[in-house]
């Protein structure tokens, strides 16, 4: 297998995807149903900016459509919880997505469990995430959902394997490491208190990085043969790069995805994904 081979096309498995979803969102208009996502953003990241940028453009571009709500930094918790009540309460909208990370002054967990369950796009309400770890999934987080995808699509199996997750998120590292272990993944995950990182990533048939800290994973850390999943974002030098150092595990891996082009393109599409499915369960 030539490096390039190695590296995980997952563009094409988004185009794929697009087409399923796409015939699933004009069979909902031919019955008047009209796919709606509103998303609330209380805060004044730049990288927050940019990724909601890019939720407009698919939804827009599958035909669903997409509401933003950008709030002031004097917003109060009761000024979004009203805000959730009211989006709840309309039939209009069918997902509901609070952009992480929020205002400092904010109660995350508060807010987010305003969402009602039925609205919950990103998977993140209590009730979701404790399905979840029941393996009665309901609805997926949608980073998580997107992995497994892309683990699913490049024939990766899952049972007795030993899947390394670098990072501890709820948004990430928690729900991926309770979706492989529902899949009979042995599971190893590890966190900034984690002392030596490399006795657990070197042992990884599947290898999920989710830290945020630029090509922390090298050549040196990484198992012969395993599949190598880069969630990380990390502006460098105007560059984005991942938690992986690409170039130098291709040697060792048999499969990476790269960033930009990788696990962020899925997340995006398992949002869209996820608004149809809570309109299918309803
Ligand atoms: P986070 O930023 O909330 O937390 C980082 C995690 O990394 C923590 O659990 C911490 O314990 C762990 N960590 C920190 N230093 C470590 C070290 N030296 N060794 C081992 N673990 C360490 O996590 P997050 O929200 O999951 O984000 C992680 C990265 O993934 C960020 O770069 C973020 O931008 C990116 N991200 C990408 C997508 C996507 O769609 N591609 C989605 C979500 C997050």
């Amino acid at each position: 297998m030539t490096n390039e081979e190695k590296i995980i096309d997952v563009k094409k498995i988004v185009e794929e995807r697009k087409e399923t979803l796409k015939s699933k969102i004009d069979t909902l208009k031919a019955k008047n149903i009209f796919p709606k996502l509103c998303v609330i953003v209380a805060n004044n990241e730049e990288a927050s900016r940019s990724y909601v940028k890019n939720k407009r453009k698919v939804c827009e571009e599958l035909g669903i459509i997409y509401e933003d709500y950008f709030l002031k930094e004097n917003v109060t918790n009761d000024d979004i919880l009203k805000l959730i009540s009211s989006l709840n309460n309309d039939n209009s909208v069918h997902g509901i997505l609070v952009q992480l990370p929020l205002f400092k002054h904010l109660n995350e967990n508060v807010i987010l469990e305003k969402i009602s369950e039925k609205k919950d796009v990103d998977g993140l309400t209590i009730n979701n995430l404790g399905k979840l770890f029941i393996s009665n999934n309901y609805i997926l987080p949608c980073t998580p959902k997107g992995i497994i995808s892309i683990l699913e699509s490049v024939g990766e199996t899952f049972e007795g394997k030993h899947a390394v997750i670098v990072g501890r998120s709820n948004i990430v590292g928690k729900p991926i490491a309770q979706l492989l272990l529902n899949k009979n993944c042995t599971v190893t995950i590890c966190h900034s208190k984690t002392k030596q990182l490399e006795k657990y990533t070197k042992d990884a048939d599947i290898l999920v990085v989710a830290a945020g800290i630029p090509h922390m994973i090298t050549r040196d850390m990484v198992k012969e043969n395993s599949t190598i999943i880069d969630v990380g974002i990390n502006r460098v030098n105007g560059k984005i790069i991942g938690d992986v150092d690409t170039e130098s595990v291709l040697s060792v891996a048999k499969f990476v995805t790269k960033v930009p082009g990788g696990v962020g393109l899925t997340t995006v599409l398992s949002l869209a994904e996820n608004i149809i499915e809570l309109i299918e369960k309803e």
